[in-house]
Parts: structure tokens; sequence; C-alpha cells
């Protein structure tokens, strides 16, 4: 689960972090508020959306007076930021965050993640912040330093001195750089984050470490312990399909393809992506509705993928175990009724009452096209689909 960079500081402020000072903003006149309560002579008027790269995309704007956080304000508040993290279509801004102006001597990245070669949390830190990291570490790895933290000894005095000679940090930042990195640790593995990325973090002009941004994503395996994370959950940041489908405890992930595909056992999805792509086409989705699906979830499952306009054709493929095929039968039967049939819709049924399923199907006078296994399935979908382009 990601949060904003305003959430992201307000958690690392109480682990001690130093941020800058800030108030979030949802209108122009909270804008102009938060901008006066901090008092200025320099703000930041900085778009909060789920995604980076806002400062190229004009979201995030130094300015030197109030009248200018409110022109700023006006001009980002609904506006849509498209940033090299967002992808075409781009985000809406529907909050601000309005901060008090750092002076910036020179900017670092710095981030901490799971590292799952380690099994340890792994510190990636480089002299090139503001930088796109990916680029840094494809065109000058040796700028970039990384090393994991074992969790019984946490951060040693070696790992500070490690990295201010990485960064070329005075000597007089030792204790603030040892407290920063104590201090982002502990939150990281207090809140069970699975990424926290400061890019950039500062040295400022009067000689102090600033985390100027924050990213912060926590693991959702573990969020049933944090209710304090959760409440920090935009919904609006979220694919709406992915958050319907959370509902009903389906394991549903959007994809860019064309076939959208209702499947039990993530084990079974992977062979029915795979196969798909075999034949020339893309899934629009990865959608497990599990070993004990209801007719309910069936139905709700079924019309998560009709709703997704980019679904061309639609592949159901069933091993009834657990689950019996009439049961699907019945729910793909009831949600089709609901919502109507638009594209093809191939079905593969196999196991427990599979015979009951078939005939509950073909009895339901629906549009279906019957497949014997997995290889005609997926051979009659792509064809289906292909035919509709
Ligand atoms: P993004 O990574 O989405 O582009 P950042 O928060 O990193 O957004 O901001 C982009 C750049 O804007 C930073 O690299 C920094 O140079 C500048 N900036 C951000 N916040 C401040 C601030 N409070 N004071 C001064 N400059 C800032
Ligand atoms: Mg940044």
């Amino acid at each position: 689960m990601n949060i904003h960079e305003y959430q992201a500081k307000q958690v690392l402020r109480e682990f001690g972090v130093p941020v800058p000072r800030g108030e979030p903003a949802f209108s122009v006149d909270e804008a102009e508020a938060a901008a006066k309560k901090l008092g200025g002579p320099v703000w930041v008027v900085k778009a909060q959306i789920h995604a980076g790269g806002r400062g190229k995309a004009g979201g995030v704007k130094v300015v030197k007076s109030i009248d200018d956080v409110k022109k700023e304000a006006k001009r980002l508040l609904g506006s849509t930021l498209v940033t090299h993290q967002t992808g075409p279509a781009g985000k809406e801004v529907n909050r601000l965050y309005i901060e008090e102006g750092a002076a910036i001597d020179r900017e670092f990245y710095l981030s901490l993640l799971v590292d799952r070669e380690s099994s340890r949390v792994a510190f990636v830190v480089s002299t090139e912040g503001g930088m796109n990291i990916e680029e840094v570490a494809a065109e000058t790895p040796e700028k970039i330093l990384t090393f994991s933290v074992d969790p019984v000894a946490n951060i040693c005095p070696f790992h500070v001195r490690k990295v201010a000679k990485a960064l070329g940090l005075p000597e007089a930042q030792p204790k603030q750089l040892s407290a920063l990195l104590t201090n982002l640790y502990r939150a990281f593995t207090e809140r069970d984050m699975s990424l926290l990325e400061i890019n950039p973090l500062i040295l400022t002009k009067s000689g102090d470490l600033i985390c100027l941004d924050a990213k912060v994503s926590f693991d959702d395996n573990a969020l049933f312990r944090h209710p304090e994370s959760l409440k920090l959950r935009d919904e609006t940041e979220e694919d709406p399909k992915e958050i319907e489908a959370s509902k009903y405890d389906l394991n549903y992930i959007t994809l860019d393809g064309s076939i959208g595909c209702m499947v039990n056992g993530a084990g079974l999805a992977m062979a029915t992506m795979d196969i798909i792509k075999l034949y020339g086409e893309a899934p629009a989705n990865f959608l497990d509705v599990g070993g004990g699906a209801t007719k309910e979830k069936v139905a709700a499952a079924f019309k998560i993928i009709t709703a997704d306009p980019n679904v061309k054709g639609i592949l159901v493929n069933i091993f009834g175990g657990i689950m019996r095929c009439d049961v699907i039968a019945e729910g793909v039967v009831a949600a089709v009724r609901e919502v109507g049939l638009e594209v093809p819709l191939v079905v593969r049924l196999e196991g427990t009452n599979v015979e009951l399923g078939r005939k509950i199907l073909s009895d339901s006078g629906l549009d279906v096209v019957p497949a014997m296994d997995l290889d005609d399935a997926a051979q009659k979908i792509v064809k289906a689909v292909k035919g509709a382009h």
C-alpha cells in the first residue's frame, strides 16, 4: 500500500527523522492558510499523487509570496499531472502539500528496501540525488552504495562511516547521519514498510541533513497489525477494479492485454496467462477466484472483468476440486443476466460436477463457447478476439 508524501513525512517525523515543516491542503483557501501558518519567506507547493517525477512535470513549485502559493494551488488542484511514473493518462491532483523552502547545498539519494537475497533490510545510497535512480544504476553504477543490515546488530558505526564516505559528507555530520540512519531503519522495521525512498536527502547550506521527499510503501501482508497505517489509505489513488476485488477477497491485478481471465488457483491462472501469450494475445488481468468461491464471488469477479473496457474477450478456466463446476456455471450465468455480455466468452470447466456445469451453461441460452481443454480454450478465445479486431 502506497501513501502520499505528506503522510510519509508525518510518519518519519514521529520517528525523529528531520523533514521540513509543512501542511496538507485540499483547497486554495487551505493552501493560503497553510502558507500563512508556515510564515515563509519561501514556500514549496507540492502536488500529492502516488507517483514521483512531479518536479519535472510542474508538480513542485518553489514560490516567494502567498499570492504565488494561491496561484500555484489554483493551477494544480483538479489538474492532471503526467509524470514518467504515472503513465500517459496521468493522475488527478486533489491534495497539495505546502512546505517551507529549504536552502539546498547538495542533494543525495537514500532508500531502504527488503533485499530478498540477504533476507535483510538493505540501504541504497548515492550522491546522485534528485535523479532517476534506475538511470544512475544503469549508467554510473559506481556511484551507488548498497549494504544490508543485520537485524540483531542494527545500524552500527561502520554503516555510518560507509555512508558518510560514499556521500562525501563533512566531518561534522556523523552524529546527524547516525541518528538519521538509525531512525529511518526503525521507522522501516517498526511500521513494516517494503520501501522507504528519500530522493532527495539534502545537506542544507547551514550543514543539516533533511529529507526533502519521502516515498513509503507498506507491506500489504502486515497491514492487519497496523490500523494506524490503514488510516492513511487513499482509495482514489488505487485501481477501482482492484478495490472492488479486494471486497470479495479475490486476488485480482489489472494487466494491459485484451483477454479477461477468470481462473481458480494461482498456478492455473499463470498457466492460462502463459498460453494466451503463446497464441499471440495478452491477458487483461490476473484473477484467482480461490478454492472455495461462492456463486456471489464468481458473479462479482465476472462483473469486474466485464466492466473493463480493455477486455475484448473472456476466458473462464476452472478446475473444480473443492470448487464445484455447477457453482461456477451458476455464478457466470447470474452475472451475465445482470450485466449482459458484449464480448466473446469461452468456458473451460473440468472436475467435480463438470457435466452439470456444462448443462447449466448450455441450458442458459447464453452465447458461451465451450472448450474441452486448456489448449482448445486458449485457441478459441484468441481466435474470437482477433476476429473482433
Ligand atoms: P518528485 O521526486 O516527485 O519530483 P520532490 O519532492 O523530490 O518531487 O521535488 C522535486 C525537487 O524539488 C527536489 O529535488 C528539490 O530540488 C525541490 N524541492 C522539493 N521540496 C523542496 C523544499 N521543501 N525546498 C526546496 N526545494 C524543494
Ligand atoms: Mg523526489
